[in-house]
């Protein structure tokens, strides 16, 4: 394989990307060097070699702790939790929720074999145990996956006596809160519900 195909290849795994989205890319790129290919593979580098995953709340960052969980000015009170960290993206973009994120890594899926273990619940049970959160907002989505691992979680966590919320019905069914508009968003976070 050339390296032109190699890189097609790769690029064709991209998520929405296939094989010909990727050769369009990819020539693409190559007609723009200096323009496009030479940036972007500086900024790859970049985010290869500083960006991590925060040890607290599972976000992406160049630091860790996160910027979020390091901001003073943040409710500490509130917990969001999400399945990943594209929701935390859509959260931050309608900057409307002021406390801080718990990123789970995914949802519970008997269909995937994705178990309690798979995701960070021990991470969010040893947040919560060390004390200070009183709010906890399950931001999962309306799957049914999401809405299980919602019903799980406030199981979980009912010892603990917090006020515990899921985003309110306007969020579509299987819709991930990245593809929602932002007015949308603001109202299933405003008029989120009690579980
Ligand atoms: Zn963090």
């Amino acid at each position: 394989m050339n390296d032109i195909e190699k890189l097609i290849q790769i690029m064709g795994r991209l998520p929405g990307l296939g094989p010909r989205s990727a050769r369009r890319a990819v020539l693409h790129l190559m007609k723009k060097r200096e323009a496009l290919l030479q940036p972007l593979i500086g900024a790859m580098q970049d985010v290869s070699a500083h960006v991590k995953t925060c040890t607290v709340c599972g976000n992406l960052d160049a630091s860790d702790p996160c910027a979020i969980c390091r901001d003073g000015g943040r409710d500490q009170t509130i917990l969001c939790v999400v399945a990943d960290v594209g929701d935390l993206w859509a959260l931050e973009r309608i900057a409307t929720f002021k406390g801080r994120y718990h990123v789970l890594g995914g949802v519970l899926s008997a269909l995937d074999g994705i178990g309690p273990e798979q995701l960070s619940i021990a991470g969010l049970l040893r947040r919560v145990e060390a004390g200070g959160v009183k709010e906890l907002i399950l931001a999962l989505g309306a799957t049914v996956d999401g809405q299980t691992t919602a019903h799980y979680l406030a199981d979980r966590l009912q010892p603990y006596n917090l006020a515990i919320s899921r985003l309110a019905h306007g969020v579509p069914v299987g819709g991930e809160l990245d593809y929602l508009d932002d007015g949308t968003l603001i109202q299933a976070l405003k008029a989120r519900q009690k579980l």
